[in-house]
């Protein structure tokens, strides 16, 4: 028996809907006389391989955080890509309760709902901090939380990468026509306008990548960026790097919760939960802008990496493209519609406000 439902079973991390010993009624956090010894032990599986730079080490972060914060009465044990359950398939381990938790992204999840990847990223769409300001404070969240209700989950932005790469290639792109017929692995909405655009999208777990590569089972592939990019050694299988990740501006990651575990924890062990993943987002997306600038420089002077830029009339038709594809998925249904509204409204307002101040500093400096 799991510990929660053994727990359950004695009635000790049961919900109580009664007053607690804190003077509080809650119908959703266990009741805080009853728990304050009590200790959780949860899992967390993630989409990334084991302690991966960057990604499977936010997750370590983040349930050392919770683990800190609570003095220990909340243990997580993360479990790397493929050591419980597939990489793609950890949203349903945490919504079937196999795991308490987990950390991923939400564009995985298309399959389920294409709006899902508002809550990534979108091509073309906001940055790091446009997507944190709309997700916090300009009721990004509220969606967000909507969107996974039907499937028992809680979801919190616990990461960023930033501005992506554009990604890997064995041939020059000079035109949109020698995207044609390209097997290329990415994800989400950036896919989708590759297949748009002729190509072949297909989704690899990161830690196929190389071989993958490496064998001509693709192309061509993006990943991340110049840290997570070079622990992969993928400057080893293809020849030129192309910037910027149209596709990826911005890429949330998520930590999921099933919200019956969430439920059985007292409210003090809620928030910390909750916290842990603010600062875990926080934290992810600086380590980034370090350590991007670190391994661009290796790739650069040590690597002798052939770094291009995607020619302007190559990104002009991927805008347009991608402007179709997005709009595409607000006619799934009414909920897309409106998370596309609140996506673009917010998106375009952030748009005029930083041309006057990050882009308009950016252009100068
Ligand atoms: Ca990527």
């Amino acid at each position: 028996m799991e510990r929660r439902h053994f727990l359950r079973y004695l009635g000790i991390g049961a919900a109580g809907a009664g007053l607690s010993a804190c003077g509080q009624e809650s119908s959703t956090a266990a009741s805080c006389e009853e728990t304050k010894q009590t200790e959780f032990e949860w899992k967390m599986v993630t989409t990334w391989p084991k302690n991966f730079p960057g990604l499977g080490t936010a997750a370590e972060f983040l349930a050392q955080q919770i683990n800190e914060m609570s003095n220990g009465r909340l243990t997580i044990k993360v479990y790397g890509a493929g050591e419980i359950v597939p990489a793609f398939e950890s949203f349903d381990a945490v919504v079937g309760g196999t795991a308490e938790m987990g950390h991923g992204s939400a564009y995985y999840w298309k399959g389920k709902n294409p709006a899902f990847q508002f809550f990534s990223t979108v091509p073309f769409g906001m940055t790091a901090n446009e997507m944190n300001a709309w997700l916090y404070h300009g009721g990004g969240m509220e969606l967000w939380q909507r969107a996974y209700e039907p499937f028992g989950v809680e979801p919190m932005p616990a990461g960023n990468t930033g501005v992506q790469m554009g990604g890997w290639f064995n041939k020059e792109i000079n035109s949109l026509d020698d995207l044609k017929g390209l097997k290329m692995r990415i994800p989400g909405l950036g896919g989708e306008v590759l297949r748009m655009a002729g190509g072949t999208p297909v989704n690899v777990p990161g830690g196929d990548l190389f071989m993958s590569l490496k064998n001509g089972v693709i192309d061509a592939t993006e990943w991340v960026g110049p840290y997570n990019d070079l622990a992969f050694g993928l400057h080893g299988a293809a020849q030129y790097y192309y910037s910027p990740g149209w596709h990826e501006p911005g890429t949330t990651l998520e930590c999921i919760v099933n919200k019956e575990a969430m439920a059985e924890l007292p409210a003090d062990l809620q928030s910390i939960v909750r916290n842990a993943a603010k600062v875990t987002n926080a934290n992810m997306m600086l380590e980034y802008v370090a350590k991007n600038n670190d391994a661009l420089d290796v790739l650069i002077n040590k690597h002798g990496v052939d770094v291009r830029s995607f020619p302007d009339d190559v990104i002009e038709r991927l805008r347009e493209l991608s402007d179709k594809v997005v709009a595409e998925v607000a006619e799934n249904d009414e909920f897309s519609r409106e998370i596309y509204d609140s996506y673009l409204s917010f998106s375009n307002k952030s748009k005029a406000w930083y041309q006057l101040s990050e882009q308009a500093y950016l252009n100068l400096r």
